[in-house]
C-alpha cells in the first residue's frame, strides 16, 4: 500500500515534510511550496532539499510518491482578466521549477474556473495555458484533478477531463489525479469504483492516473460541494473507501489524504493505521486528542 497525506511545507521545509511523513507510518505525500491560497513563496533551499532526500532514502520512500500540489489561486480557465490568466500561467511555470529543484515529479494542479466564461471558452484557455507552461524540456508531469463541480469549476467529469488532454500538445506531460471526495460530489458513485475505472479507461487510460486523494465526502453523491470528511466519517465510508485503496488497478498509484484536522491535529497517523488494519476506528477523535 501506497499511502500518506497532505503534509505541512510551512514549518521545516521538505526535511519537516518527510518528518511528518514518518510519524504518520506513510511511505507517500504532498504538500504545497507556500500557502495554497496565496502567491508568497520562498526560494527553494537546497541545503534542505539534500537533507529530505537523504531521509527519503534512507527510508525508502520512493519519489514518485512524492507530490507537489499547485495553489489554488492559479485559474487558467478565465481569460477574461487577461492580466490574472498571465499570472497564472507565469505561477505555474515557476511552480514548475520549484518542483523540479525539489526532485518532484508531479505537480497536482485544478484546473480552473470558467467564471464567466463559457465552458468551451475555458476548456480553451485551460489548453492555451498548459501548452504554454508544458514543452518538450518540461521534466514534471501536471495532473489535472478531477473536481466536485463547485462553483463554475471545469474537469467535473470523464468528458471534461478528456477534452483538457485531448488539447494538451505534450500529451506525456500531463496526467490526472483521482479525489474520491470530488468524485462523490460530482455525482460518481464511488460504491461502483470498478465501474467508474473502466469508463476511465475506456475513455482516457488507467495509465494516466498517478495520483489518488483518497477523502471522504460530507455531502451526498452529486452535491457538488467539496467538503472533505474523515474517513468513514462521511458519506462515501469506510468500507467503500478502502475497496479503493486497494483496489488492486490502482496499487502503484499513492494515496493521498486530505482529510480535515481535529482540533488543529493532523489524524493521519490514526486514519492510515485504521487503512492498513482495514478496522474503522470510531475513536479516531479519541485518539487524535489524547
Ligand atoms: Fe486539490
Ligand atoms: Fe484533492
Ligand atoms: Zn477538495
Amino acid at each position: 500500500m501506497i499511502i500518506g497525506s497532505h503534509v505541512n511545507y510551512g514549518k521545516d521545509g521538505m526535511y519537516g515534510c518527510v518528518k511528518q511523513t514518518l510519524s504518520y507510518g506513510a511511505n507517500a505525500f504532498m504538500f504545497y511550496t507556500g500557502a495554497p491560497q496565496n502567491s508568497i513563496r520562498k526560494a527553494i533551499d537546497l541545503d534542505d532539499v539534500k537533507k529530505a532526500h537523504e531521509l527519503i532514502d534512507s527510508n525508502n520512500i520512493e519519489m514518485k510518491n512524492v507530490i507537489c500540489h499547485a495553489p489554488y489561486i492559479i485559474n487558467l480557465a478565465n481569460k477574461a482578466k487577461i492580466e490574472a490568466w498571465e499570472f497564472s500561467v507565469n505561477f505555474l511555470k515557476e511552480e514548475l521549477k520549484r518542483c523540479e529543484l525539489l526532485g518532484v515529479s508531479y505537480l497536482v494542479l485544478h484546473p480552473g474556473s470558467c467564471v464567466l466564461e463559457t465552458r468551451e471558452k475555458a476548456l480553451q484557455n485551460i489548453c492555451d495555458g498548459l501548452n504554454e507552461v508544458v514543452d518538450n524540456d518540461t521534466k514534471v508531469m501536471i495532473l489535472l484533478e478531477t473536481m466536485a463541480g463547485k462553483g463554475t469549476e471545469y474537469g467535473i467529469n470523464l468528458t471534461e477531463i478528456k477534452q483538457i488532454l485531448n488539447g494538451v500538445i505534450y500529451k506525456n506531460k500531463v496526467g490526472v489525479c483521482l479525489d474520491t471526495c470530488h468524485l462523490n460530489d460530482s455525482g460518481v458513485d464511488i460504491s461502483l469504483f470498478d465501474k467508474y475505472l473502466d469508463d476511465f479507461d475506456k475513455e482516457i487510460g488507467l495509465d494516466k492516473i498517478k495520483c489518488l486523494h483518497l477523502n471522504d465526502s460530507l455531502n451526498p453523491l452529486g452535491s457538488h460541494k467539496d467538503r472533505h470528511a474523515n474517513i468513514g466519517y462521511g458519506t462515501i465510508g469506510f468500507d467503500t473507501l478502502i475497496n479503493v485503496a486497494y483496489n488492486s488497478r490502482l496499487k502503484d498509484v499513492p494515496k493521498i489524504l486530505e482529510t480535515p484536522y481535529i482540533e488543529d491535529h493532523a489524524p493521519y497517523y490514526y486514519e492510515i493505521k485504521a487503512i492498513l488494519e482495514k478496522k474503522f476506528n470510531e475513536h479516531l477523535k479519541e485518539d487524535v486528542l489524547k
